[in-house]
């Protein structure tokens, strides 16, 4: 075997954060930039990860009585002036469409559009209007409430600043959008699916969470609060990685989404949106990978198992090849969740040492290389991803233990990850500790963290002080009590506390 690389990439965390984040997604071989401008093309290991997130999500989403439909990409440009802030918040990054044909340029130099529309088309950023409009036909009477639908598709805002999975401009997620006879019932909704968002994260993309209430200026354009899971990456930033909207009824206004009450009186439906998307694949990345690459927690890993043969004959080939043929097929009798383990078998030509090294670039939570000495001896010789640790196990403990191996990297991982997580949040009463605690470099891998503080919304020393910073309240934690306090940024009396912190 080649002497191992001290480490799998060209660049660790503490080195070069930003670069090694892209350094991740290339040695996994998850994504790449495409041609288009701020647009990822998705990569099979990548899109494994996702078709996984879907599958567990679209089963929690039925298990609360959703439904899957789908609607227009394209949404006529009047519709989404109907709701002004939602208009207003998202009128900066929409793709219009203007034209419905090409035609030859006169001087034959190539195409030009024509056929101009007599109202653009935007690109769906978000479906709040489209569905709407839909929903203010099919609602009548309170009978025909609460309506329970889920969306997967995909979006486009023209962000101008992007990073594969975490920000592109076209991104794949989910959007639920739902209509209430009651605000009670609305409300409900928009928290029982945060905490769908919160199960989802913790306990199966191991990444610990915080639920919480963004503040005013985070909320989504039109909502009229914003519920939000937000996540610590290992540089110590913030990644907000789902939200769930409670639009109370300003979009069943704007979309006429009427109905007639128990009592038979007309009243507008009260609605809610959530959605996550592929930005779940980089709060994956950014929590769980290291320096040699990425670490997948078992549950989402599009093979949980891979089993790398080693030979060098052709008569050592067949021998082997049966082996973990058999081997392989014993594994997948065994289910982890709902589903048989996925197992892998490589048997590329590749010498033994690259092969295994582009295992542990893609982080397959469990690796097993067998050659004629192990068939010998009835082992094999196992690799575990997240802690490293190497060992000879027998055939049969390997096979016996595999249920419990997957169970145990899982939750090391989610403990891990929140010992992180808990390591760097502080609570402080000391303006002069924020500062310096944020002061830094926005890239560097050492600096910040989350704090508790006492604030008060829109303050407007607060808003001054954060800017310099660049540091954003990500959300008031759902479980935090009121409590006598200080503005940190005041020095005024508040009962209300938040959670500050960098952000991507
Ligand atoms: P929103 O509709 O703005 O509440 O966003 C819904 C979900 O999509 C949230 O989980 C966001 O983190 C995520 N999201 C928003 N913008 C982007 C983007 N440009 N790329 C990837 N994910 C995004």
């Amino acid at each position: 075997m080649p002497k191992a690389p001290k480490n799998a990439l060209p660049v660790t965390r503490e080195q070069n954060y930003p670069e090694w984040y892209q350094q991740v997604i290339k040695a996994a071989d998850m994504a790449e930039a495409s041609p288009v401008r701020g647009c990822m093309v998705i990569k099979p290991w990548g899109y494994g990860l996702w078709e996984n997130i879907q599958k567990a999500l679209d089963a929690k989403f039925k298990a609360t009585g959703h439904v899957n439909a789908y609607f227009p990409l394209f949404i006529p440009m009047s519709f989404l002036e109907k709701e002004a802030e939602h208009v207003e918040g998202f009128a900066k990054e929409c793709a219009v469409v203007t034209h419905h044909r090409l035609e030859p340029k006169p001087d034959g130099s190539g195409l030009r559009p024509a056929g101009e529309l007599e109202e653009p088309l935007i690109v769906r950023p978000t479906s709040e209007t489209i569905i709407g409009s839909m929903y203010a036909k099919w609602v009548q009477s309170y009978r025909d409430l609460p309506i329970l639908i889920n969306q997967w598709a995909n979006v486009v805002r023209w962000e101008m600043r992007t990073r594969l999975f975490l920000r592109t401009a076209e991104f794949l997620w989910q959007e639920g959008h739902t209509a209430h006879a009651t605000e009670a019932e609305a409300l409900e909704e928009t928290r029982k699916m945060l905490d769908v968002y919160a199960d989802f994260a913790e306990n199966w993309m191991a990444m610990p969470v915080i639920k919480g209430e963004k503040t005013a200026d985070e909320r989504f354009p039109g909502a009229v609060s914003t519920l939000c899971i937000e996540a610590m990456m290992q540089d110590r930033k913030a990644l907000q990685a789902g939200t769930s909207h409670y639009l109370g009824q300003n979009f069943s206004k704007a979309q006429e989404i009427e109905f007639q009450n128990a009592e038979g009186e007309q009243e507008y439906a009260y609605t809610t949106s959530w959605g996550v998307s592929t930005r779940l694949i980089g709060g994956l990345i950014m929590t769980h990978a290291d320096d040699d690459g990425m670490v997948l927690p078992p549950k989402l890993a599009p093979s949980q198992v891979v089993i790398l043969p080693i030979y060098r004959s052709d008569e050592e080939r067949a021998e082997v090849l049966d082996y973990v043929k058999s081997l392989a097929e014993e594994l997948r009798q065994q289910r982890y969740g709902d589903e048989p383990i996925r197992v892998e078998i490589d048997d590329r030509d590749l010498r033994g040492g690259e092969k295994k090294w582009q295992w542990v670039k893609k982080g397959v939570p469990i690796r097993l290389e067998i050659g004629p000495k192990d068939i010998a001896k009835n082992a094999v010789f196992r690799g575990i991803r997240d802690t490293g640790e190497t060992a000879g196990v027998s055939r049969d403990e390997c096979v016996a233990t595999i249920h419990g191996t997957l169970d145990a990297i899982q939750s090391r991982m989610f403990a891990k990850a929140l010992a992180f997580q808990e390591q760097n949040t502080k609570t402080m009463t000391d303006l002069d500790e924020f500062k310096s605690f944020f002061k830094g470099d926005d890239d560097s891998s050492t600096v910040g963290g989350f704090v508790i503080a006492h604030f008060i919304e829109g303050c407007p020393v607060m808003e001054k002080i954060l800017k310099d910073l660049k540091v954003t309240p990500r959300c008031v934690p759902l479980d935090f009590e009121d409590e006598p306090g200080q503005c940190l940024f005041s020095g005024e009396p508040t009962n209300k506390r938040a959670i500050f912190a960098k952000a991507y």
